[in-house]
């Protein structure tokens, strides 16, 4: 006896006129070959399978029940903009409107067009990165920009690791493991990240012997500290908050001798490290932060910096110094475990070169052209911006120009506001919904919500990024 044939469900029908998976691919492949020949096969069929899920659900809940939508030439457009969207890498470029040039969670600082070269021919090709080309037997990795580091800042010597916080580290674990070092109350920062430098003591095995007041730390402070157990002075430079009103801190000048007479090393955490005089190229609200050089001019025995903050080079720690407190440091084996990688190497040579000449820095490096863009440059560029958005946006936004303040960022120059013109856009929707909107668009478009409107800055955006802007602005608000 054979069982009574059950009409199918109309669910069962719909699932039926779905279009078979490999036909789908290779409707894709047909239509998008260039699409899908940048995708590896496996994602590929992921993402299909995906969407086919997806169209499945539709079809449960009811979203979907017409055959004809669900033929394989209805479906193909969505489809393929599934693989599009969900297919892109997760790590990619976004567009920075905030004005933050320093911006961490937007990838501090952009390197320069000649670190970019250089980084492609690094990538690209067999180099002489531990090789010396003179006796043709193995050289120094280091060798290629301690020469630049040590005219740049008059170093004796120099060395890059990983990133600055690896250079504390390695600072510390080399010349204080299990002995004291020495630092003021007032200096005991966190940098943001999770990396305080307490912490940061405590994981290279030294102890901290915190001196002096938060506000208020004197030289007879540091004296009264010094013990035979003392491994190192260190001064942290409190470059993300400022101690305002009754404060006092010692000098390098003045803590020198003191150093120098027990024979241990006076080292400073210059964070941004800068090699600029931002007051001479026209920036006198950065005109306070002092340069790598002017700190070890004033005593420091070893002064540590960042290579993707003011300087606007690749993330790396820069240590420079007198040899005598650098050799050791060079030795230490965890400086291999922090070294730092050739495209690093190569964009920090290329960095370096600029700052060779401070104008040409000043027109190359990307991090200085934003920070030293004046009032007038960015009102121009702002009325560029707004031209293009009015044309592009026409009546489903308004516009207008308004005063407002971009920020260093990175941790640097806290209370400094840079004066700049914004374009505050309003519309239909929520300035916020608007900001969302954005952050799913291709690019994401990252920008901030101020009184009630959607606001860009023009500072970190470049004149060749409008476009895309005014696009992706259109976009979301479509
Ligand atoms: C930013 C900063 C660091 C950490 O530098 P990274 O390059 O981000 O590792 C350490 N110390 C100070 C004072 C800083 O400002």
């Amino acid at each position: 006896m054979t069982p009574p044939k059950k009409e199918p469900t109309a669910e069962a029908l719909l699932y039926r006129s779905l279009p078979s998976m490999d036909a789908a691919l290779s409707a894709v492949e047909r239509s998008h070959p260039a699409l899908t020949a940048a995708l590896p096969r496996p994602l590929l069929r992921d993402l299909a399978e995906e969407f086919f899920n997806q169209a499945r659900q539709a079809i449960r809940e009811g979203r979907m029940s017409q055959a004809e939508a669900l033929t394989l030439e209805a479906l193909l457009p969505s489809l393929v903009r599934h693989i599009e969207v969900a297919g892109r890498p997760r790590f990619r470029r976004v567009l920075n409107a905030t004005g933050v040039v320093l911006h961490t969670n937007l990838g501090r600082s952009l390197l320069a067009e000649e670190a970019v070269r250089a980084v492609a021919e690094a990538a690209a090709a067999y180099s002489n990165l531990e090789f010396d080309l003179e006796t043709g037997e193995r050289g120094s990795r280091y060798s290629h920009v301690e020469g630049l580091i040590k005219q740049l800042t008059g170093a004796e010597a120099a060395l890059v690791v990983n990133n600055n916080a690896a250079a504390v580290l390695l600072l510390l674990d080399t010349f204080a493991k299990g002995r004291e070092v020495i630092v003021s109350r007032g200096e005991l920062v966190e940098i943001g990240g999770s990396f305080r430098i307490p912490a940061v003591m405590e994981k290279s095995g030294c102890i901290l012997r915190e001196v002096g007041a938060t506000n208020r730390t004197h030289l007879a402070d540091y004296a009264a500290a010094l013990s035979e157990r003392t491994a190192a002075i260190m001064k942290v430079h409190t470059s993300n908050y400022r101690i305002i009103g009754f404060h006092s801190e010692v000098g390098l000048d003045a803590l020198a001798p003191l150093a120098a007479t027990h024979g241990i090393p006076l080292m400073e955490d210059l964070g941004s490290g800068n090699l600029v005089d931002f007051a001479a190229l026209g920036q006198p609200l950065l005109g306070d932060e002092p340069t790598a050089a002017a700190v070890l001019a004033r005593g420091a025995d070893v002064v540590t910096f960042s290579g993707d903050k003011l300087l606007g080079g690749p993330q790396a720690g820069i240590i420079a110094g007198k040899a005598a407190w650098i050799d050791p440091i060079r030795k230490n084996p965890l400086n291999r475990a922090l070294r730092i990688d050739k495209l690093t190497l190569a964009a920090l040579e290329a960095t370096l070169r600029l700052y060779l000449d401070p104008a040409l820095a000043r027109r190359r490096v990307p991090t200085l052209r934003m920070l030293l863009l004046d009032e007038a440059a960015l009102k121009e560029k702002a009325a560029q911006l707004k031209k293009l958005l009015d044309a592009s946006l026409a009546s489903k936004a308004e516009c207008r120009l308004a005063p407002g303040a971009s920020r260093v960022g990175g941790g640097s120059f806290p209370e400094k506001d840079l004066p700049t013109t914004l374009i505050r856009v309003t519309a239909a929707v929520a300035p916020s919904a608007l900001r969302a909107a954005l952050l799913r668009g291709t690019p994401p478009l990252v920008g901030r919500v101020e009184e009630n409107a959607f606001c860009l800055d023009p500072r970190t955006l470049d004149e060749s990024e409008f476009s895309l802007a005014a696009e992706a602005l259109r976009a979301a608000l479509a």
